[in-house]
């Protein structure tokens, strides 16, 4: 077990099955065995778990899961990987291979059939071109999740990360505090892959809530004015949540909602915590419904 991770070893497959990487996948293949272990301790799978895989490629960290899990279902959209991934997986009982887009899979069914409907575990080297949909589709579709770990761009794992004021801070950091807990497990060099990727990447383990840490009345209404205040960033709360069509109330009304938190007219979105998004979405939410 284990061998693919070797370079030569990938390399052996990939021209065995004469395959070409196809830049529009985000085809990166890891070959590090360190970050490999990083992965597989960030994501503690036990042999009672059920893991989904987002992409397996050759299938190396495949192996690594199948041997760490109770069951592993790898998502791959590549036709061309699939006969490869049924021979680097033949040995493994526990596995099923799925050809298909991982944005148009029923992931509720999944987690329905292959776990009882009980939260499961996802862990994935993932497509950089769609980490933000895959992430959020996650998320908002309420497949019910015990953690996410994934390697991601280095840059999109600081902006998960970021707390008010700061310059990575924005929707998706919000959007994903509110779900989970993100920790950075390893920053990743481009000379981990196969072939190497233009920028840096980081493995990042959401650790998912049981429950939101704020409650608020409407949560579609929330992420609404959380998009529209970072919409235009450089414009003050009032003006950005004003140009939003989504929120029809007048800007004075607007300043009355944020005033009435304790909050200068003058502030901007991108100094509000989750917990003063939530107060701010009550207090607008009170003011549409009378
Ligand atoms: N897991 C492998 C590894 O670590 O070496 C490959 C990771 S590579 C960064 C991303 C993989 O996701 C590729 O195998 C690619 O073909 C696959 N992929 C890209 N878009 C996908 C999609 N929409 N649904 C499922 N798999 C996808």
């Amino acid at each position: 077990m284990g061998e693919l991770i070797q370079p030569q070893k990938t390399a052996e497959v990939l021209q065995k099955y004469k395959f070409t990487f196809q830049k529009k996948y985000g085809q990166n293949f890891l070959i590090d065995s360190h970050v490999m272990h990083k992965i597989i301790t960030a994501a503690a799978i036990t042999k009672e778990e059920f893991i989904l895989e987002i992409g397996p490629g050759i299938g190396t960290m495949t192996q690594f899961l199948c041997e760490h899990a109770r069951f592993v279902t790898a998502v791959e959209i590549d036709q061309n990987l699939i006969p490869i991934l049924h021979e680097t997986l033949s040995c493994y009982p526990n596995v099923n291979i799925v050809n298909a887009d991982i944005l148009k899979t029923d992931i509720r069914k999944l987690a329905e059939e292959k776990n009882n409907g009980q939260p499961i575990k996802v862990v994935a080297n993932l497509p950089y071109y769609i980490t933000t949909p895959i992430i959020m589709g996650l998320f908002e579709s309420h497949v019910p999740l015990t953690s996410v770990t994934v390697m991601v761009q280095k840059e999109v794992a600081d902006r998960m990360k970021a707390g008010p004021g700061t310059k990575d801070y924005g929707a998706l950091s919000l959007a994903v505090q509110y779900y989970a807990n993100p920790v950075i497990a390893a920053n990743v060099p481009p000379n981990c892959f196969m072939p190497r990727p233009k920028v840096g990447s980081a493995v990042i383990c959401l650790e998912c809530h049981k429950e939101p840490p704020v409650q608020v009345k409407d949560e579609k209404l929330m992420f609404d004015l959380i998009r529209a205040s970072f919409n235009q960033r450089r414009k003050t709360l009032v003006n950005g949540l004003n140009n939003f069509p989504n929120i029809p109330l007048a800007k004075e009304q607007i300043q009355d909602c944020i005033t009435s938190l304790g909050m200068p007219c003058s502030i901007r979105g991108e100094m509000l915590t989750l917990e003063q998004f939530a107060l701010l979405t009550d207090a607008v939410f009170d003011r549409l419904h009378g």
